[in-house]
């Protein structure tokens, strides 16, 4: 063992146990401590309705998919299995019309064609703009940081700016509402398209927010993926590799403090008193709470400032789990439109609505509402012939007025009947139901706000300048002292690559 301890990292959420397992593969002595009985954050996937499996959280995987993090660790030896999910998601309008996105640009067009060769011409224009933009952005999402991206990333750029440069700064820096009031011309496309980027966890009128539709060319690209078993495939996987590389992982180990002096992080204070010595530190829990309450003494002067300045609305996501007997009965459906994510957002105007509604510490009405459908394509999370229905809100309050516990019911009643309006007779077909709502998420994951990416996403808080700009190289000013996660560069969801970039950082300082 390292004199001064061992390196502890703070959270078993994908990302610390993606930096756990870099550690580890480079030799390091590692022990990653969570405060839950069972590993995985917002990578977990429990038998919520008995018999039953569903996706706490994360259902769809696309990110990391984007990375060679899976190919690095050689996740799949380690039981990784990905199905993909094509077509990535679909429109189901309250009206019958019906646009299904596929990997395939060609067969998205011509599947919005159906109903609008008009929107369907615009859309590959949109799409067309938007391939640039992802590939220039790319490297920093997938952590490369080599000189080397650097001259495809000028092409990229030149490319995502050669017509028109004035009017695709706008189009940047714009919030994505007026972005696809501009690009699309109806809520035919623009709802679902909306609805993907909402599911991200952006809000339609913050500024920057245009990357996050521009996005939709990123699903083209790379497609989404579904874990087979769920979201918990991915944390197996994790947990099996950190394993066979000599990693140890201690659940039930809530950290109550992390000690640090002379400038220096010593150890980390388990809640029952336990002290475990460590030679560095890195968390992947919320950076905030990491520095500004766990670190002791806590982070202060203009770094503390910075962090205590970031940003955290009160506008979150609410999960319904349903379990069935069949899959929703979508009027004029194809054998392939329950593989994604299935978007009942009719109108861009209803979720720019719900977001302010939702800021303002009411259930938003209408509710935005989207759904995934794992067990159409994966038989081993229902019993034979039924299925797991899992329906969110993405502009869900943090804290709404008269609070969850008397919110919760109408909550759940009302996402069935958005469901049951697109899908007459569903209803009938439920076999069992459980919520699961920001409150509870604040809670148990200790998500503060019950926020599943800490932080807001907004241009002043991405990549290097999230948490901050002082803090978004994932080192701190306490030597030995990292930080990864959701809230830390370059952003939430499930990627790694913050985990992976912290390990680096206290390697590199290593050396
Ligand atoms: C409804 C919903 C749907 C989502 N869907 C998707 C999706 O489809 N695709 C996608 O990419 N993302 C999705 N996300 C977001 C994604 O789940 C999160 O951004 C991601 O899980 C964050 O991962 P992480 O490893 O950074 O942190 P987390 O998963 O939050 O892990 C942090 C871990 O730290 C532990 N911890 C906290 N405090 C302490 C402490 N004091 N001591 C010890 N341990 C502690 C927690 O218990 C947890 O296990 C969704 C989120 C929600 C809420």
């Amino acid at each position: 063992m390292h004199d001064a301890g061992v390196d502890v990292v703070v959270g078993a959420g994908h990302n610390g146990l993606v930096a756990a397992c870099y550690l580890a593969q480079a030799g390091r002595e590692v022990v990653v401590v969570e405060q839950l009985d069972r590993p995985g954050g917002g990578s977990r996937t429990e038998e919520t309705v008995p018999g039953y499996r569903f996706d706490l959280h994360s259902v769809a995987h696309n990110i990391i998919n984007m990375t060679d993090i899976p190919a690095e660790l050689d996740l799949a030896g380690a039981g990784l299995d990905y199905i993909e999910m094509d077509p990535f998601s679909i429109a189901i309008h309250q009206d019958g019309r019906r646009v299904r996105f596929f990997r395939s640009i060609e067969a998205t067009v011509e599947s919005i064609a159906e109903e609008s060769p008009h929107e369907a011409h615009a859309y590959r224009r949109f799409v067309d703009k938007s391939l640039p933009m992802v590939r220039t952005v790319l490297p920093a999402i997938r952590g490369d940081s080599s000189l080397s991206v650097l001259p495809r990333q000028a092409v990229n750029l030149a490319r995502a700016f050669r017509r028109q440069p004035l009017t695709t700064a706008r189009d940047t820096i714009s919030p994505y509402d007026a972005l696809l009031r501009r690009w699309l011309p109806s809520d035919l496309t623009r709802g679902p398209v909306a609805a993907f980027a909402a599911h991200a966890g952006v809000g339609p009128t913050v500024p920057g927010g245009a990357l996050f539709a521009f996005w939709q060319g990123a699903y083209h690209l790379f497609g989404q993926w579904h874990g087979r078993g769920g979201a918990q495939n991915l944390t197996d996987a994790l947990v099996a590799r950190l394993a066979s590389l000599g990693g140890e992982l201690r659940c039930s180990s809530p950290v109550a403090r992390i000690e640090a002096t002379a400038g220096r992080v010593r150890a980390v204070v388990l809640e029952g008193g336990e002290r475990i010595a460590a030679a560095n530190v890195v968390t992947a829990i919320d950076p905030k709470t990491a520095l500004l309450e766990l670190l002791d003494p806590a982070l202060d002067g203009e770094p503390g400032a910075d962090l205590a300045a970031a940003r955290r609305s009160n506008v979150v996501q609410a999960v319904v789990h349903v379990a069935t007997n069949r899959l929703p009965p979508y009027a004029g459906s194809r054998s392939s439109d329950w593989n994604g994510l299935q978007s009942y957002v009719d109108h861009l105007g209803d979720l720019t609505d719900a977001w302010h509604q939702s800021e303002a510490g009411r259930l938003p009405d209408p509710l935005p509402l989207y759904a995934f459908t794992p067990s159409a394509l994966d038989a081993t999370l229902a019993p034979a012939h039924h299925h797991t229905v899992y329906l969110a809100c993405p502009a869900a309050p943090a804290r709404v007025e008269g609070g969850w516990a008397a919110r919760k019911e109408e909550f759940v009643e009302r996402s069935l009947d958005i469901l049951e309006a697109r899908a007459p007779g569903f209803r009938a077909s439920i076999t069992g139901l459980a919520s699961w709502t920001p409150d509870e998420m604040e809670r148990v994951e200790r998500w503060p706000g019950g926020h599943p990416m800490y932080l807001d996403i907004a241009l002043d808080q991405l990549g290097p300048f999230r948490p901050t700009k002082r803090l978004g190289g994932w080192r701190t000013p306490v030597t030995g002292l990292y930080i990864s996660g959701a809230g830390t560069n370059p952003s939430g969801g499930i990627a790694g690559t913050s985990g992976r970039q912290a390990a680096r950082a206290l390697l590199a300082d290593q050396r």
